[in-house]
């Protein structure tokens, strides 16, 4: 059997669900490249900063929704029956202020909050909230079935997956991405290229993709458990603030956010942010601190990631660079997770017609 040999650059949820994905062909051979790896905390490194939790966001028809519906499945079954995995079930309740719709959060939830929205028959229980289940200053409001993930137990269990199927993972730092080629385990150069390296597709060399940019997301994680996950579309304390809260599974904590502070770089937590979100979070739900106020939250730890945005959406896309093959897979912004296997898997289709006749599915 002819092997086709594959390094993928990037060791966040995009790299290596797309590892894993390609490791279930027999004549695959994938090696995986980064700079930054599961354990890891760095403020170039966004997936360990997540959630995460599933809200799609992405407009009908574009390829986000596309990504988004395909990947629900897979992580439906995970919630059911991989429990190894850190993925758990939470019920989902949203809140949308219609004078939100032309803000930075407001936009960015359009579809999320909408009382009729495509993902209505993708996830379970979906419904719309009865005028009397509506908080007071909330206009609309629906609930569904979603999952949250602890990312802190879940990009490791990726990576050990691919491990467990022969991907060879190690670290380095690529200037340009047709360099990742002789990053191939096999010692020759990889056949195929694939770039999931998130905002770092700002810089790469032979990528430069100058539509990608920073949206600042800033968390703060308690050991307390508010009982539910739950989102609104706005808040008045800024455009680009927004509320959100959900517990991880397995002992990850929860949850506080947050903001969306387009192309904001700081890497530090704002104190004055923190308290804003605590303040936010525990007026929407009096029950994180049984009514005692944020004084009674206990503080894991405050948080900055940076989610990798791109104008246009995902770019998942083939192109020769240097005369070697890449498939591009990044630019998820704020939604790398819940897209993680729609897009992965679309970006292993392009590796197959690349692979053409020699691939094995
Ligand atoms: P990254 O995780 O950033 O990984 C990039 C990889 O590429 C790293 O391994 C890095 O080292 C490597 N790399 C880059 N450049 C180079 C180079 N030159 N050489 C070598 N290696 C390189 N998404 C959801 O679906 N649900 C949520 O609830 C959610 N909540 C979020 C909350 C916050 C606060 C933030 C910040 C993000 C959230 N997201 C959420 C978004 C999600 O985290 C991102 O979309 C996702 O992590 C992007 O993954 P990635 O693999 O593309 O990038």
């Amino acid at each position: 059997m002819s092997e086709i040999k594959v390094t993928v650059l990037g060791a966040g949820v995009l790299g290596l669900t797309t590892a894993l994905q390609l490791s279930h062909r027999p004549n695959y051979k994938v090696t995986v490249v980064a700079k930054h790896m599961p354990g890891d905390y760095d403020i170039e490194y966004a997936s360990p900063w997540a959630g995460a939790n599933y809200m799609p966001v992405g407009k009908p028809g574009s390829n986000l929704a596309t990504f988004e519906r395909d990947t629900w499945p897979e992580l439906s079954r995970l919630a059911t029956g991989v429990l190894e995995a850190g993925v758990h079930f939470q019920e989902n309740v949203l809140y949308n202020r219609k004078k939100d719709a032309t803000t930075a959060t407001g936009e960015w939830f359009a579809e999320l909050m909408r009382t009729d929205p495509w993902y209505k028959d993708v996830v379970p229980n979906f419904r719309v909230l009865s005028k009397d289940e509506v908080k007071p200053g909330y206009d609309s409001g629906t609930a569904f079935r979603s999952v949250c993930i602890n990312t802190a137990i879940y990009l490791p269990w990726l990576a050990g997956q691919c491990l467990k199927n022969g991907v060879i993972i190690k670290r380095g730092i690529l200037t340009d991405v047709a360099q990742a080629a002789g990053f191939h385990h096999s010692g020759q150069p990889a056949d195929i290229v694939i770039n999931c390296t998130g905002l770092g597709a700002l810089k790469l060399g032979g990528v430069e993709d100058k539509a990608v940019y920073p949206a600042r997301g800033q968390i703060v994680v308690v050991r307390n458990d508010p009982g539910v996950m739950t989102s609104v579309s706005g808040t008045d304390d800024g455009s680009d603030e927004a509320t959100y809260i959900m517990h991880r599974a397995g002992g990850g904590g929860c949850v506080l956010g947050g903001c969306l502070q387009k192309d904001s770089w700081e890497s530090q937590p704002d104190p004055n942010l923190a308290i804003r979100i605590m303040k936010r979070c525990v007026e929407l739900v009096p029950a994180l601190t049984g009514g005692r106020g944020i004084e009674a939250l206990s503080v894991i730890r405050h948080g900055v990631g940076l989610r990798p945005m791109r104008t246009g959406g995902p770019r998942v896309e083939k192109e020769k660079i240097n005369g070697v093959w890449v498939v591009h897979n990044y630019g998820h912004g704020g939604y790398g997770y819940q897209s993680s296997y729609g897009s992965a898997n679309a970006a292993a289709k392009l590796v197959d017609e690349i692979a053409g006749p020699k691939a094995k599915l």
